[in-house]
């Protein structure tokens, strides 16, 4: 199964996420995540990642590109793939389909959540997230069993540089103009699925769930 997950900051990707890749058993291939850790590692990659990513701004396409190409050629992907946060552009979508191209694979779905944007903002800017493990709560709407602190490993939550208030706004206005050309893309190729995100955590997963899970192997 071969998916991607849409939807603007906050929309719920990351929650979603988490329990598709648990049911569907694939691996789950967030581009943010993964510039995060190469911040966290200090690598050359973090750096280049850190300046846009502290303005809200994308980090150019022949990066993120080159990361997503690597990692959809490691062997845990053939089994099928989430992809979360990518593609971003058109150009990435392009390349996407090349690589999936030279893979032998494609695409089964473009799974979009959407939520409306007067609710977006109050949604990050609540949100925290486990350093470690990079599970994501809700201060009000999915609070941890012990305030501040992960279910899973017992970490400190954080809040990330870019769900401060001022970031939340370029996001989502960078994130709303990219995201057009996108929906169109994958809608006239016939892939979208659209996903009513503006309800409770586990029916949203049960929409996606039945609407995919036909394909299920
Ligand atoms: P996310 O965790 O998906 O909200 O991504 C956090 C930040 O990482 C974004 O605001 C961008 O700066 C960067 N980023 C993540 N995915 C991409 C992408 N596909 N293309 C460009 N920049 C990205």
């Amino acid at each position: 199964m071969n998916l991607i997950l849409m939807g603007l900051p906050g929309a719920g990707k990351g929650t979603q996420a988490e329990k598709i890749v648990e049911k569907y058993d694939i691996p789950h291939i967030s581009t943010g995540d993964m510039f995060r850790s190469a911040i966290k590692e200090g690598t050359q990659l973090g750096q280049e990642a850190k300046s846009y990513m502290d303005q809200g701004d994308l980090v150019p396409d022949e990066v993120t590109i080159g990361i997503v190409k690597e990692r959809l050629s490691k062997p845990d992907c053939s089994k099928g793939f989430l992809l979360d946060g990518f593609p971003r552009t058109v150009a990435q979508a392009d390349a996407l389909e090349n690589l999936l191209d030279e893979l032998n694979t494609k695409l089964d779905y473009v799974l979009h959540v959407q939520v409306p944007e007067e609710k977006l903002v109050d949604r990050l800017t609540g949100r925290r997230i486990c350093p470690e493990c990079g599970a994501t709560y809700h201060v009000e709407f999915n609070p941890p069993k012990v305030e501040g602190v992960c279910d899973h490993d017992g970490a400190t939550l954080i809040q990330r540089e870019d769900d401060q208030p001022e970031t939340v706004k370029n996001r989502l206005s960078v994130n709303m103009e990219q995201a057009k050309p996108l929906l169109d893309f994958y809608s006239q190729k016939g892939y979208l699925v659209e996903v009513n995100g503006d309800q409770d955590i586990n029916l949203v997963f049960e929409q996606i769930d039945e609407k995919i899970g036909g394909l299920a192997k």
